[in-house]
């Protein structure tokens, strides 16, 4: 009986030092980077932040995510490895956090710093709902990083050069996730929900890969 509950004692440690490897204390998991070259992609918003929405009620946070899967596939077909800083429709905020975005954002920034990633791209979309015309694609840098700023160029002159019909400069970008770490950053704009035939575009998968395709070309 005695060699029972010691045997019982070993398999329960044996569990809980195999947890505490997929899981850091505070319970969330542990994220590691590739040996080669390697990209965090951070689709914006989540859970009750959908963040920008058009007229029929499509929500940013979805559209960000699609391609955020798409853009995690070009660059795992091209050799790269991929983080996704959320890998579904939840926020990452702590359910008790008072501030749920600035929690939220605090994930994002220490699942960064764990990884240690060559780039960072964060996937977002736009709205000007006073001008329904306006569309396109911007990508914004990290004004700290030269680096970043040579990717978004790369990015937004892919997009230039496409049949997509856009003449836009990559610019710097006043944003929290390309200045919360020191590792070079991006953003990219993906489009104005508030512009139907761009919206209408956004919620294909077509045009969702084709985004993809565009963005992992230009940083590979
Ligand atoms: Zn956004």
């Amino acid at each position: 009986m005695r060699k029972l509950s010691y045997v019982a004692l070993c398999v329960a440690l044996a569990v809980a030092v195999v947890a505490s490897l997929a899981f850091d204390f505070s319970g969330a998991q542990v994220h590691a980077r590739s040996e080669g070259f390697h990209i965090v992609i951070d689709a914006g918003h989540g859970g009750r932040d959908g963040g920008a929405s058009s007229r029929s009620g499509t929500l940013e946070r979805d559209i960000n995510l699609a391609i955020a899967k798409h853009l995690k596939a070009e660059f795992e077909h091209r050799g790269a490895g991929v983080t996704l800083t959320r890998a579904n429709e939840h926020s990452l905020a702590s359910p008790y956090a008072k501030n749920q975005k600035r929690s939220d954002m605090d994930e994002r920034r220490k699942i960064i710093e764990q990884v240690k990633p060559d780039l960072v791209i964060s996937i977002h979309l736009n709205s000007f709902p006073s001008n329904p015309a306006v569309r396109g694609l911007q990508t914004f840098f990290d004004k700290t990083g030269e680096k970043s700023k040579e990717y978004a160029q790369a990015i937004q002159e892919n997009f230039n050069k496409s049949s997509l019909n856009i003449n836009r400069r990559a610019t710097v970008g006043d944003y929290y996730i390309l200045e919360c770490t020191a590792f070079p950053s991006v953003l990219v704009e993906c489009g104005f929900l508030s512009n139907p035939s761009e919206e209408k575009l956004l919620k294909t998968t077509a045009y969702q890969k084709m985004l993809a395709q565009l963005i992992a070309s230009a940083v590979i």
